[in-house]
């Protein structure tokens, strides 16, 4: 159930709103946008005459909500949402570039990378201290000290960061060191880690799951917000088709679709969308066009001695070459870069 409030309503009329709808069972979900407060009424009951809403003082509209995810719905924030880390705003008008290595391997390196990152003009310093890898044998990232030269590294260059957590239980040295929290394929439908990530107040990217359909990756974003944070965007990282050519099928179209269905803002990463170093710069091409408010993209000093993602991690030329390239697609679309 989803309750707009008039323009001029008054902090009472909104009061009792709100507790209309507890009195009725709904948990309420608040939000305030530049002309309309929005009530979202989330809870097990769906037989509610709406009417009974809309006769209360200072109601504009009542609409109940079909779609299983309610507060990742378009509804609930119809403006759109912008999610602000630092001096960055993920969900505006200007395009929001996140990248470094796919791992956090050494200091040098992550230096290295924050150098050509922060030389390329993106924000954000991408890179993993707790990897989830398909084997156990393979290389699982540095853990606690990977964070923390990855913090310096960022810091040293102005630059923000995001590292993905992998376990509810390393919640709090996520915390400690990075700027926004990446939720990782495989845990997209780790419920567990998805409510405790609702509870802190740092921003999630949810990254969709290798066989998600785009309303799952809406309702575990509805599983972040339910807890109480709404600062969540979403990732289309590729996924699993009968296509070998590339490692995972890039499902562009989840751009615009995502658009349309949530107000959430919404990343590509071409990097593991395509698997391949050489198919990455059309993709990147292809996901900002597509309406992408963000980008997020390996790469590394040297890929070919990268020790995860090397052959889908850009070298630094390709790197500069791409975020140009990016620049003049957005120019393009009528957004800034
Ligand atoms: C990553 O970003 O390096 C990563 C492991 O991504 P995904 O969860 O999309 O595989
Ligand atoms: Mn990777």
């Amino acid at each position: 159930m989803l309750v707009v409030m008039q323009q001029d309503a008054t902090e009472a009329q909104i009061r009792a709103v709100i507790d209309r709808l507890v009195d009725l069972g709904f948990t309420v979900h608040r939000s305030t946008g530049v002309l309309h407060t929005v009530l979202g009424g989330v809870g097990p009951v769906d037989d509610i005459d709406i009417a009974v809403f809309e006769a209360m003082a200072g109601v504009k509209e009542c609409h109940r909500i079909v779609s299983p995810y309610k507060l990742a719905s378009r509804f609930f924030r119809p403006q759109g949402t912008i999610v602000k880390v630092g001096n960055v705003e993920i969900g505006g008008p200007k395009l929001v570039v996140m990248a470094g290595p796919c791992s956090v391997e050494s200091e040098e390196q992550i230096e290295e990378a924050a150098r050509i990152v922060a030389e390329g003009g993106a924000q954000i310093l991408r890179g993993g201290a707790f990897k989830p890898r398909t084997s156990p044998y393979s290389f699982q990232g540095m853990g606690e000290e990977g964070l923390k030269i990855m913090r310096a590294a960022a810091d040293r260059h102005g630059l923000l960061m995001i590292s993905e957590v992998m376990d509810a239980s390393q919640l709090p040295l996520l915390l400690k060191y990075s700027d926004i929290l990446q939720i990782g394929a495989r845990n997209m439908q780790n419920f567990n880690l998805l409510r405790e990530a609702g509870k802190v107040s740092k921003p999630v990217m949810i990254k969709r799951g290798i066989a998600a359909t785009v309303e799952e990756l809406l309702l575990a974003a509805e599983y972040v917000m339910s807890e109480g944070n709404y600062n969540v965007m979403l990732c289309e990282r590729g996924i699993r088709t009968f296509e070998t050519a590339t490692r995972n099928t890039m499902d562009v179209s989840a751009i615009p679709v995502v658009k349309k269905l949530s107000h959430l803002p919404m990343i590509g990463d071409p990097s593991h969308g395509t698997g391949r170093r050489d198919m990455v710069l059309p993709m990147a091409r292809a996901a900002v066009a597509a309406g992408a408010d963000g980008l997020i993209v390996e790469v590394h000093p040297d890929p070919d001695r990268a020790l995860s993602d090397g052959a889908q991690t850009l070298n630094p030329g390709q790197f500069a070459e791409m975020m140009a390239q990016v620049r003049a697609v957005a120019a393009a679309i009528g957004r800034a870069a």
